[in-house]
């Protein structure tokens, strides 16, 4: 069932606020966009996503014009330029982007200090009507859908 416009516009800006507000922590992280991360293949690690976050990061992606995701075979995250090597969707990608396991960028958070936005991203995906935090490709394709 779709969900409808309104409904999504506003699960989209909170899913803002979320990483706005995470953007406000005095938590020390460094991202250089070295996008080891991005490789899930070779780190065997994936973001998982929460319907609100997919729901943004496939609207972002559309923004590039793109409507489907590039042939890729390397395991990487579709939404990594195949020839640029930078995300596509940057400033919009996932709380997961974010937050995991980046030595360089100084390694994960700790859940607790992210907790109360993750119950954030959470409680959007169950007002959307989602069912929990899938791996990004799968999400991000899905959401493409809608
Ligand atoms: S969404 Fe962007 S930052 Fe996140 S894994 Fe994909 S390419 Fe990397």
């Amino acid at each position: 069932m779709k969900t409808d416009r309104e409904k999504i516009r506003r699960a989209l800006a909170e899913v803002r606020a979320v990483y706005a507000e995470l953007a406000r922590r005095p938590i020390e992280r460094n991202c250089t966009l070295l996008t080891e991360c991005c490789h899930f293949k070779l780190t065997g690690l994936t973001p998982y996503l929460t319907k609100g976050e997919a729901l943004l990061a496939a609207k972002a992606f559309r923004a590039t014009g793109r409507k489907q995701f590039p042939e890729r075979t390397d395991g990487a995250c579709p939404m990594l330029h195949p020839e640029t090597a930078r995300c596509m969707i940057y400033e919009y990608r996932p709380f997961g982007c974010r937050t995991h396991f980046c030595p360089a960028a100084g390694g994960p958070y700790a859940r607790r200090d992210v907790l109360d936005l993750i119950r954030r991203l959470e409680a959007i995906d169950a007002a959307l009507g989602g069912d929990g935090a899938r791996a990004l490709p799968g999400a991000v394709e899905a959401a493409l859908r809608e």
